[in-house]
């Protein structure tokens, strides 16, 4: 096995490249992890689909899929190639429900684990007056929420889209509208049992293993394989009432953002976008949205405006709808959206949570939801979103037709200075979510060339102007970069690589290690 070489070029996006030496050395690996004694199986055949993602431009083909049925199989394939020692290229990537956007949970040439198939622990909800849920690594969100709610209880912290695994998020942060109140998700997890980068199975909580936790948490998949989480619950409102009101003013929308988000009696959800010269604006909105008065609303002509759109969501039970409707016109009347913009509905808590969905399932019926998706996201300190606004909405995009832009402020002092997640250093930073799609074989504004190229230019401004901007979902090529990205916090974070993954084995796919052979 020593002459194996998964020759990894980070910087290449050319796909399915061979991954192998040869033939021989391929049925040599094979051999070897067939001699393993799983509950589970290793498939050697459809190897495909583990080398796409939902970012859709990066294709490195594994060697194998680990589909495993217990948290033995993972400690005991890890062990394996961690006793192969430095002179086995072999490495493994957790894939979640495989909605990285630049090959992170990709393993050129190595093994990737399909978080999916891990049956244990069955998912247990615990009631009392501290609920919480343990759930297996590679649960998705959604099938958390259905479970939760049969006994009226949910989790606090949402990403926007649900069909993501718990692994996969909490190895990022797990933002939504609600973070602003509760936190990331990873702000809402009691423990978490974790298979190191030695094979080793960890349980590790704020008393137990507290280093490994919080390494865990944010670690970009660095540090271990989460098995098992236990997370934070609340009790379920059955409705939430859901607000859009509109800004052309950038100031006036982040002072509103603000106010909310840093208000004792507030929304419950806090989000917001940007709309750049798009039209027919009216017309996408009733697609999900009655608006209180159509006639004042159709009166309203966005057409080649820059618009700045704020988002709210109020829960309550049916028989706290008074008093939700007297909290809602209160705080609506502090704001000053433009008057005629005002949209409002009612949705159940599970409809409101599953949005991106119904949304998912059009783009997929247009042939729309497997394109590439060049997503850049910034979390940009509060003092500089002006300056940030001005250039990149006023200057550097002409309209926001290849997909959202997502706007909205998060409070650090709710993300544990322990984990291993960077943001900005001011205690309020905005995140930013170019959330791009791109036409394949379009040489157009809808192309992948033309977005890439604005992805660019955005990044080089904030670079330009030392905004002191940090990526959320990272991506960089090399290790210079990522030092960039982490700065003061690099030692600490290569100590603890050296700790618990010291042959660089885990999650290749981030491109921040590279194993030593
Ligand atoms: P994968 O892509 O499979 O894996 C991501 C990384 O985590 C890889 O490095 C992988 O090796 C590692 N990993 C996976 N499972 C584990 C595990 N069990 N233990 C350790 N490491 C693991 N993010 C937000 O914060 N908020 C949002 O609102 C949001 N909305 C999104 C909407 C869409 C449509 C998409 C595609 C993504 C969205 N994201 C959002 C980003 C998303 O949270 C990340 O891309 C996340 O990593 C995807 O989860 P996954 O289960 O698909 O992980």
């Amino acid at each position: 096995l020593s002459c194996i070489i998964a020759r990894i070029n980070p910087c290449s996006n050319l796909p399915f490249t061979t991954p192998t030496e040869s033939d021989l050395e391929s049925s040599l690996i094979r051999s070897s992890l067939m001699t393993l004694n799983l509950d589970g199986h290793f498939s050697f055949d459809d190897v495909h689909h583990a080398a796409r993602d939902f970012g859709n431009r990066y294709h490195f083909l594994p060697c194998t899929i680990l589909r495993p049925e217990s948290v033995s199989d993972i400690a005991t394939t890890i062990k394996h190639i961690f006793h192969m020692g430095p002179s086995s290229a072999l490495t493994v990537a957790a894939r979640g429900h495989g909605h990285s956007l630049q090959g992170q949970s990709q393993a050129h040439g190595g093994v990737v684990i399909n978080m999916e198939s891990l049956n244990e622990p069955a998912m247990r909800v615990h009631a009392g007056e501290l609920p919480y849920v343990d759930v297996s690594g590679g649960e998705l969100w959604i099938n958390i929420l259905h479970e939760n709610l049969k006994y009226g209880l949910a989790p606090k912290s949402w990403t926007d889209y649900l069909h993501l695994t718990v692994g996969g998020t909490l190895s990022n942060a797990g933002i939504s509208g609600q973070a602003f109140r509760h936190g990331p998700q990873l702000s809402n997890v009691y423990q978490l049992e974790v298979v190191t980068g030695k094979g080793e199975v960890m349980n590790c909580s704020d008393n137990q293993n507290a280093d490994l936790f919080y390494s865990v948490l944010g670690g970009l998949g660095q540090f271990g394989i989460i098995t098992r989480a236990r997370i934070a619950l609340e009790p379920a409102p059955k409705m939430v009432k859901w607000i859009r009101v509109l800004y052309s003013n950038f100031s006036i929308f982040a002072k509103d953002q603000e106010y909310l988000t840093s208000a004792k009696n507030t929304f419950d959800y806090i989000e917001g976008f940007v709309i750049i010269n798009k039209t027919g604006l009216l017309n996408n909105w009733r697609l999900s949205f009655n608006p209180q008065d159509p006639v004042q609303a159709s009166r309203f002509n966005s057409d080649g405006r820059t618009l700045f759109c704020l988002e709210m969501a109020k829960n309550f039970n049916p028989d706290e709808t008074d008093t939700m409707n007297q909290e809602v016109e209160s705080l609506l009347s502090q704001l000053s959206y433009i008057p005629s913009t005002l949209f409002l509905t009612e949705v159940s808590y599970l409809e409101f949570l599953d949005r991106v969905h119904i949304s998912e399932k059009k783009l997929r019926s247009k042939g729309l939801w497997e394109v590439p998706h060049p997503w850049l996201n910034l979390l940009i300190p509060r003092t500089r979103i002006h300056k940030f606004a001005e250039v990149v909405f006023g200057n550097i995009l002409t309209d926001t037709s290849n997909g959202p832009i997502l706007i909205y402020p998060l409070n650090k002092s709710k993300w544990d200075s322990r984990t291993s997640v960077v943001t900005p250093e001011e205690e309020t930073f905005y995140l930013v979510a170019f959330l791009s799609s791109a036409m394949p074989s379009s040489t157009g504004t809808d192309g992948l060339e033309h977005i890439l190229i604005q992805n660019k230019r955005i990044l080089d401004f904030c670079e330009r102007a030392h905004l002191g901007m940090k990526q959320y979902l990272p991506h960089y090529t090399n290790q210079e970069e990522w030092r960039a990205h982490f700065g003061p916090r690099w030692e600490s974070f290569v100590q603890k690589k050296s700790a618990y993954d010291p042959l660089a084995i885990l999650a290749p796919g981030q491109k921040i290690f590279r194993k030593a052979i």
